[in-house]
This record gives C-alpha cells, sequence and structure tokens, in this order.
C-alpha cells in the first residue's frame, strides 16, 4: 500500500509519499507561497528539484503540481495517480469530536469546520488541503490525523481548568494538548523497546523542539499533557512563553497599552527562550553563546531544562512512577548539553544516565542512554509523525 501524506498550512503543502510495506519516504517535498509565487520541492533517491518557480495559485493547483511529479516520466516515482491508495491529513485540531484517526467524509468535514473556531490559524488551512485533494484526486479515500486525539483520553480531572464550569460546556474550553502525533509515534516505539505488556507501561515523552510538550503515557495511552486550550501553554519554547501567571496578561495590556491581539504576540511570537535570551530562539545558538559567555542564553537554556524536569517529576507522580523517559524533536533528540541538564538530578526516580554515552550515542537512531542497571530506561527516539499518519491510513482504509 502506498500512502500520500499531506500537512496544509496556509500558504504552504509539506508532502510525503511512504511506501507501508518498507515504511520508506518514496518521495517528499513542499510547494511553499501558494497565492503567492509559488515555489516547489521534491525529492526521492535520485532526485532533488529544490524550491523551483511554479505557478501555484491555490492549494489545488499545488496538490495538481505534486502528483504530476509523482508520475512524471522522468523524475516520478509511480506510473499513475491510482497507485495512491489513500491521503493522510494531518488535522490540528479535533476538540472534543475525534479521539482517534478518521475517514474524511463530507459528514466530518462539517464537523471539524465547526472546530475552527478552536484552532483559528491551522484547522481553516488544513481543510482547504483537504478539499483541494477531493478536488482534484477523487473519490482515492482521504483519512484525517489529529494533533489533539491522542490526548482524548486524559481524564477529566487533568483536562478541566477551575474555570465556571458553563464555560467548559459552553465554549469548550479544557486542555486538549497537542503534537499528539509525535507523543503517540515516540511512546508506541518505547513500549517496544520496554518489551513489557503495554498495560504495566508508564512512560514520559518529551517532544522538545521549535514547540514542546510533555506527556505522561499511562498503559499506552495520555493521561496528561502540558499543552492546553492552545499551543501556548506548558514548558517555555522558542517565542512562546509556557506557562504563566495568568494576571501577566491583563497587567501587560495596561502596561504596555497592547490590546488582545498584541498581547498575543507578545506571549507568542516575543517571548519563551528567545524572549529570555533577547538573542535567538534556536537552541543551538543558545548552547554556543552560553558556553562562550553569555549570561541570558545561558538563564534561557537553564529556565527551558528546568520546567521540563518539574513536569518530568509531576508525571512521574501522576503515573505513580515511571519505566521510561523518552526525548525527540529537534532539541530532544539533538541537544545533549539539554538533556544533560534535564536528566541530571533525577536520582530520586531510579534515572541513572550513561553521560558519556549521551555525549556520543549516534543521531537518528533509537538509543538508549540509561546505564544498563538504571530502574528507569532513557530513550531517543526520532519522531516520525508521517509515518504516524500514513500508518494510521493504511489501517483504516484497510478495515
Ligand atoms: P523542531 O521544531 O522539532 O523542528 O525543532 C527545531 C529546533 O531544534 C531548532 O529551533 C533548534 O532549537 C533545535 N535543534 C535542531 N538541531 C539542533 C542541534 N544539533 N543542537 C541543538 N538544538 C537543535
Amino acid at each position: 500500500m502506498k500512502i500520500l501524506v499531506i500537512n496544509a498550512g496556509s500558504s504552504s503543502l509539506k508532502y510525503q509519499f511512504i511506501d507501508m510495506e518498507t515504511e520508506k519516504v518514496i518521495a517528499k517535498g513542499l510547494c511553499e507561497r501558494i497565492g503567492i509565487d509559488g515555489k516547489f520541492t521534491y525529492k526521492t533517491d535520485s532526485v532533488k528539484i529544490d524550491a523551483v518557480d511554479a505557478a501555484m495559485p491555490d492549494h489545488s493547483a499545488a496538490i495538481k503540481i505534486v502528483l504530476d511529479a509523482l508520475v512524471d516520466e522522468k523524475n516520478g516515482v509511480i506510473k499513475s495517480m491510482k497507485e495512491i491508495d489513500a491521503v493522510g491529513h494531518r488535522i490540528v485540531h479535533g476538540g472534543e469530536a475525534f479521539n482517534s484517526s478518521v475517514l474524511l467524509t463530507d459528514d466530518v468535514l462539517n464537523v471539524i469546520e465547526g472546530l475552527n473556531e478552536l484552532a483559528p490559524l491551522h484547522n481553516p488551512a488544513n481543510l482547504t488541503g483537504v478539499k483541494a485533494c477531493k478536488q482534484v484526486m477523487g473519490d482515492i479515500p482521504m483519512v484525517g490525523v489529529f494533533d489533539t486525539a491522542f490526548h482524548q483520553t486524559m481524564p477529566a480531572e487533568a483536562f478541566m481548568y477551575a474555570l465556571p464550569y458553563e464555560d467548559y460546556e459552553k465554549l469548550h474550553i479544557r486542555r486538549y494538548g497537542f503534537h499528539g502525533t509525535s507523543h503517540n509515534y515516540v511512546s508506541k516505539r518505547a513500549i517496544k523497546m520496554l518489551g513489557k505488556p503495554v498495560e504495566d507501561t508508564k512512560i514520559i515523552t518529551c517532544h522538545l523542539g521549535n514547540g514542546s510538550s510533555i506527556t505522561a503515557v499511562k498503559g499506552g495511552k495520555s493521561i496528561d499533557t502540558s499543552m492546553g486550550f492552545t499551543p501556548l501553554a506548558g514548558v517555555p519554547m522558542g517565542t512562546r512563553s509556557g506557562d504563566i501567571d495568568p494576571a501577566i496578561i491583563t497587567y501587560l495590556m495596561k502596561k504596555h497599552d497592547l490590546d488582545a491581539k498584541g498581547v498575543d504576540t507578545y506571549i507568542n511570537k516575543n517571548s519563551g527562550v528567545q524572549g529570555i535570551s533577547g538573542l535567538s530562539s534556536d537552541f543551538r545558538d543558545l548552547d554556543k553563546a552560553a558556553a562562550e559567555g553569555d549570561k541570558r542564553a545561558q538563564l534561557a537554556v537553564n529556565t527551558f531544562t528546568y520546567n521540563v524536569k518539574k513536569y518530568i517529576g509531576a508525571y512521574a507522580a501522576a503515573l505513580n512512577g515511571v519505566d521510561a523517559i523518552v526525548f525527540t524533536a529537534g532539541v530532544g533528540e539533538n541537544d545533549r548539553e539539554v538533556r544533560k541538564q534535564i536528566l541530571t538530578g533525577l536520582e530520586y526516580l531510579g534515572v541513572d544516565v550513561d553521560f558519556d554515552y549521551n555525549e556520543n550515542c549516534p543521531r537518528g537512531e533509537e538509543v538508549d542512554i540509561a546505564k544498563k542497571d538504571s530502574k528507569v530506561r532513557v530513550f531517543v527516539i526520532p519522531t516520525n509523525e508521517e509515518l504516524m499518519i500514513a500508518m494510521d491510513t493504511a489501517s483504516i482504509v484497510s478495515k
């Protein structure tokens, strides 16, 4: 079975074409500046087309360009569109309506459209991608895979905010959690690596990238996660504040004379490790500056690692113990110094890290950086959201 995975944004569309027999990506790339001047990237084992000009006035035109490339006589990887068995779409918000991936029928699309208000930047763009594919690809089955779905197993006490209950009912204000596809993927890999029955497993997954979230996974199910009603909550991120005292919002509005949009930009774009360091949202820059003695860069990294550590402690309590801590995404997979800071001082949990191996372990591979007799395993697992989307899509269309 061959699955096309689509991640559509408002002016971009990323794609991967995956052969499920081998789980290998046969072609991938992206369409950028859709509706502007159009740039197309396409890569296979033997072909590399990088950000070439391509007219794409809308998402349908972008999809057509992707399909033309896939079936192209010279550079293509299939003979006809019929070889695409299904399309898996990343959809950011499934609200409380979707606790798993779903076939995208017209009825389902209407329900997703009703959730647009919960993710106004993402869901409408994701839906535009689905509609464009439907228009161009006819009746090839389409599946929606939601960032929120994995977290729908959280118990009420974990997802409720202490606000008037009516606004949970009327306005749907609650913790949803995000990065679900990544937490789902790496926790499944970790369960395999632990070699225990799934129902006996307690795992804390740390997706640390430009956006970061931590999840407590018990028996394969998310029971709590650090992001909330929006992806702004939890640990400090590249440019997002993470958890702050909510009273700071109105105080900032008064002091800086900000309106709702202004304060939104302040906490989403000007905060996080960028805000503290005044230097960069990229941990490579911060690590380098900190090593050269930049105190604010060091403070930004320290604040980040301290907060991740606090979540690990909180989730060890929620899980009543922990079998494995997992690091994934750009920072989690690559930043050895950040991992070291987070993992130092967790002996009380039974975490005994091989810090030499943490320094020297290979990149891009699943590794266990805990010492042999550590009570808790510490895995670094490269995330693969596209493969997870493709696996869910394949399983739904096979039914
Ligand atoms: P992601 O959102 O998962 O794509 O992660 C992107 C972030 O990962 C970047 O902004 C960097 O902060 C971080 N990152 C990527 N590579 C490295 C590296 N080699 N060392 C430290 N941080 C890295």
